[in-house]
């Protein structure tokens, strides 16, 4: 289960649909929390466009720091507060708890800026390569349910963020999950995207390029993770709403976007 922390999802309705199952992974992301986080810091948010047109969070080491900040110092600790308070033992661990998340550094990313192309060194973002699949499963096997964000952590000990959607996909394909669920704050993926009653219903293999051409922006980015996750064997991929009453058992029973 990933609940996006981009502006208006309603993390709420998630937790209050969660209360009482122990057999899922919640996986969370927080941009918006990062974005609020750096301002305060004086430290707003930078987003930077690759050659091929592709937008990403920049991550320098000041920025870096307002994501680990605001992913586990606060998003994660309030969803651990708030299961908890629903009856949950819910645990929280970054990637780089116990290593559960080993990522590859990229290294090369480069920013069109006025015009010219130019290389950003010190940018520490990553890819995840493993998931610790075991520790997941052992704090599964006690009853625990594990609350999972980024950042990761590479082999030698560097710290990098990872895209949440990615975490999402790599962590229900290192469990085989039954299913994987990406709830944010749109009804699915839409045909056009300011229409909500747009949504495709579904995306076979072979639609999946078409669909991708659908996508814009962060979208793009949960297609991709429903692909990884599929090609990993989860069972089925849902993108929903996070904005309704139930949007969990709603997700699970095929409302929203369904990747199979
Ligand atoms: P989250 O924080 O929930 O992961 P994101 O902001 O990362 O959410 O991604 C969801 C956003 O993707 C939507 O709010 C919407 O602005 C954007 N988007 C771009 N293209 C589409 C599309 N075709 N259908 C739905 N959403 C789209």
């Amino acid at each position: 289960m990933k609940v996006g922390g981009a502006v208006g999802n309603a993390s709420a309705n998630v937790l209050a649909d969660l209360a009482g199952r122990t057999d899922y992974v919640l996986v969370h992301g927080g941009s918006a929390e990062i974005d609020r986080l750096g301002v305060a810091l004086g430290r707003p948010p930078v987003h930077y466009t690759s050659p091929s047109g592709v937008v990403s969070r920049r991550c320098d080491p000041g920025q870096l720091e307002t994501v680990v900040l605001a992913l586990t110092g606060k998003v994660q600790t309030e969803l651990v507060a708030a299961l908890g308070a629903r009856g949950a033992r819910a645990v929280g661990l970054s990637g780089v708890d116990g290593r559960l998340l080993l990522a590859r550094r990229k290294t090369g990313a480069r920013a069109v800026v006025d015009g010219r192309v130019i290389r950003l060194a010190d940018d520490l973002a990553g890819t995840v390569e493993r998931v610790d699949a075991d520790l997941l499963r052992g704090l599964l096997g006690l009853g625990v349910v594990p609350v999972v964000g980024p950042p990761a952590v590479t082999p030698d000990g560097l710290v990098v963020n990872v895209d949440a959607d990615a975490v999402a996909a790599a962590v229900a394909g290192a469990l085989r999950a039954e299913a994987l669920v990406l709830l944010t704050n749109v009804p699915g993926l839409l045909r056009s995207a300011t229409d909500p009653s747009s949504v495709v219903a579904r995306v076979e293999r072979d639609g999946f390029d078409a669909a991708l051409a659908l996508a814009a922006g962060r979208m793009k980015k949960k297609l991709l993770a429903a692909r990884d996750a599929l090609g990993a064997g989860v069972g089925r991929v849902v993108i929903g709403s996070s904005q309704v009453e139930a949007p969990v058992g709603r997700a699970l029973a095929g409302e929203g976007t369904v990747f199979a």
